[in-house]
């Protein structure tokens, strides 16, 4: 996963000021970094995964999305790269591994954000760019799978397929996710067996007609264990040698496996943010478009977890919201001081001036 700068892991009971908590380091949070940082505001980021990047990060990092405006393809992951360097310059501070949990008003009139790592932190302007909620994967129900999952021997995530070279593989679904991954690794790995419970995939057609076409390959080390559910993990309780499956009438196999990657979907939710008073709209926040200021003053929503008429659920939505928010949040942070409108082409970066005289 993307590694960041400036990275506060851990608990050590500071208080942090700033002008502005941004809940969520996806890629909207990211880009409100810089749109923040562009008007001289300083941004702390919390996020609940342990690295930046959000979903691109946890769910597709090595997928190419095209609708970023003037990339005609980038990898997830390296739209990730891109915008945490854009964010660079503005210093913010990253506080990762951590959810957001009580959100009150200081006696001066600002926020006061703790987490569940008791890092505080103090700002004039909350931004809530938490996408779909603090996300985790659906676990199997299988015995010892802590173990397991410690090891590295289940994993949900694939930050990097090569870790995967070689190995046994067992891909447990029948969506987009697990069939993507089975294309994906199968070049990679020594074998995938993909189990899923049904006959019939629910992903996109061409990944079905992709994954058939391997699986009837002589070779390809690809096999489609059909009707199957997963049923128990055998090994030492963290180094995996098999996967049992069974199916509806409790006939058992045995898949050698040196690892298990179950995409069962994610389980999402706001979690303590849905107790702070905003008005919500089915678990997302509701927002004046023009601003992006939630129900609560001083509150702003961006990116997929913002609410209004017409909304997408677009990356360049999100950044276009991020701009929006950080104009509005200017005149908290620096009231009385009238705003004067500036391309970033005429206002530069800081330290601009030194790269100037340096070349
Ligand atoms: P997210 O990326 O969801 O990030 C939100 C972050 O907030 C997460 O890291 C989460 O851990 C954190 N968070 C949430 N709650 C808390 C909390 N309480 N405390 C701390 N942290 C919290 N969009 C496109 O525009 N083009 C595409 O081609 C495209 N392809 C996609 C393909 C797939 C497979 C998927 C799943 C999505 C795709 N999307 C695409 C959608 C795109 O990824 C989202 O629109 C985008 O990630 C939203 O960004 P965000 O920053 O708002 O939220």
């Amino acid at each position: 996963m993307t590694q960041t700068p400036h990275v506060t892991q851990g608990a050590n009971g500071a208080i942090h000021d700033v002008d502005v908590a941004i809940v969520g380091a996806g890629p909207v949070g990211l880009f409100a970094v810089f749109e923040l940082g562009m008007l001289k505001m300083r941004a702390a980021v919390v996020d609940a995964l342990d690295a930046i990047g959000g979903q691109c990060a946890a769910l597709y990092p090595e997928k190419p999305i095209y609708d970023i405006p003037g990339y005609p393809e980038v990898m997830a992951y390296d739209l990730i790269e891109k915008l945490a360097e854009q964010a660079a310059p503005f210093d913010p501070s990253y506080h990762l591994g951590q959810q957001v949990e009580t959100l009150e008003r200081t006696s001066e009139g600002r926020w006061r954000l703790t987490t569940s790592k008791r890092v505080t932190i103090e700002a004039t302007a909350v931004v809530i760019a938490a996408g779909v909620g603090a996300f985790g994967p659906n676990r199997p129900p299988l015995e010892g799978l802590e173990g397991y999952e410690a090891s590295g021997a289940v994993q949900y995530m694939v930050p990097k397929p090569e870790a995967f070279r070689d190995k046994r593989l067992v891909i447990a679904g029948g969506g987009d996710s697990a069939l993507d991954w089975a294309l994906n690794l199968a070049p990679v790995a020594r074998s995938v067996a993909v189990v899923h419970r049904r006959a019939k995939f629910r992903a996109a057609p061409d990944s079905v007609a992709k994954l058939n076409a391997l699986a009837a390959a002589p070779d390809s080390g690809v096999e489609l264990v059909v009707p199957y559910q997963l049923h128990r993990l055998d090994g030492d309780g963290e180094k995996l040698s098999a996967v049992v499956v069974r199916d509806l009438d409790g006939k058992e196999r045995r898949l050698e496996a040196d690892a298990l990657l179950p995409f069962y979907g994610l389980s999402m939710n706001l979690g303590p943010i849905a107790d702070w008073g905003l008005d919500l709209e089915r678990s997302h926040v509701q927002v004046d478009p023009g601003s992006c200021v939630t129900s609560v003053p001083g509150v702003f929503a961006i990116g997929d977890v913002a609410a209004y008429p017409n909304k997408l659920k677009l990356i360049l939505c999100g950044f276009s919201e991020a701009a929006m928010a950080a104009h509005a949040i200017y005149a908290l942070v620096h009231p009385g001081e009238a705003l004067h409108w500036e391309y970033s082409t005429t206002k530069g970066l800081p330290g601009d001036d030194q790269r100037d005289s340096a070349a």
